[in-house]
């Protein structure tokens, strides 16, 4: 394996150490891991300003431009039963309050928190998906990152952050925001990836590069959990290609209408999902430790 340890231009947002170990190139960026705690995180991080692109848009199958809002609310809805199990999680473990979605798109899982008569407030940095989803949820919709809104501290009893992991620009400091916001014993859900030692480049059909700035390790967040005040209470592990390459992901509407159709036809055409699951789960991802994970961190009464 190339190592390229003297190319990386910040410490480890998680644990400080500057030992970096290269993985691979995508889109002119290069992501490589903390030999310490796990963090992969690209060698140079992009402009600040593109921190918005392409967050909620869904699984990352297609170009890195900004879904419509439209688009963007169709692939939500298609999610429901996944924000319906968010839901039901927090539920079981959070204390009474308000619930806060950071990231929140055009807002369906409010929708759904809202339905079970949660009070829920939302963040979202794009502008017509904000306006969608205020429209569709009457829900207040914030129009910054955490770090630069004025919220009290223990304001909330859960905070969720759906595909957004990836995009902060740093996640110890909204990490420690959220922890900062939460009640005692509150609940931050976390629906990102973790990855392996040994991620390769061929494990995702794209990686967004560039859009994505870090993917947790098999263990990172412990450590950040450590570090912050929280305790991980809950972990549930998809493999990633099993999702990719399943009926439900394969009828998710994304951007290309292309693809789409592809993708459509390939559900509804008898034997060819199967064959190509077979081949991609057996042969082709056989060693692939990319997996998409549900984390429940609870806020330690005493810290
Ligand atoms: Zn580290």
């Amino acid at each position: 394996m190339q190592t390229k340890q003297e190319n990386v231009s910040q410490p480890c947002d998680c644990c400080g150490s500057s030992q970096w170990e290269y993985r691979f190139s995508e889109n002119g960026f290069d992501l490589g891991r903390c030999t310490d705690c796990g963090l992969h995180y690209l060698s140079e991080m992009p402009s600040p300003n593109s921190r918005a692109t392409g967050m909620k848009a869904g699984l990352s199958d297609d170009s890195p431009h900004v879904a419509q809002a439209q688009v963007c609310n169709k692939a939500e809805r298609h999610r429901t039963r996944k924000f319906q199990h968010f839901c039901s999680l927090i539920r079981e473990s959070a204390p009474p309050g308000k619930w806060l979605d950071i990231g929140c798109g055009t807002g369906t899982l409010i929708a759904v928190a809202m339905a079970s008569g949660v009070e829920i407030e939302g963040v979202e940095l794009i502008s017509d998906r904000r306006e969608l989803a205020g429209m569709l949820t009457g829900a207040k919709i914030h129009d910054r990152p955490i770090e630069l809104l004025d919220l009290s501290p223990a304001l909330f009893a859960a905070v969720t952050l759906t595909d957004v992991f990836s995009h902060l620009l740093s996640p110890i400091a909204t990490l420690s925001n959220i922890h900062r916001i939460l009640q005692p014993g509150g609940i931050l859900l976390l629906y990102t990836s973790e990855v392996g030692d040994g991620v390769a480049r061929h494990h995702n059909y794209s990686w967004d590069l560039g859009d994505h700035r870090y993917y947790l390790g098999e263990h990172t967040i412990e450590r950040y959990a450590d570090k912050i005040g929280f305790e991980l209470v809950y972990r549930e592990k998809a493999w990633a290609p099993d999702l990719l390459y399943s009926r439900d992901n394969f009828l998710t509407p994304g951007r290309s209408i292309l693809r789409n159709m592809i993708k459509t036809s390939c559900v509804y055409t008898p034997g060819v999902l199967p064959i190509l699951r077979w081949y991609m789960l057996k042969m082709k991802n056989r060693d692939n430790p990319h997996y998409v994970s549900t984390l429940l961190l609870k806020k330690r009464t005493v810290s």
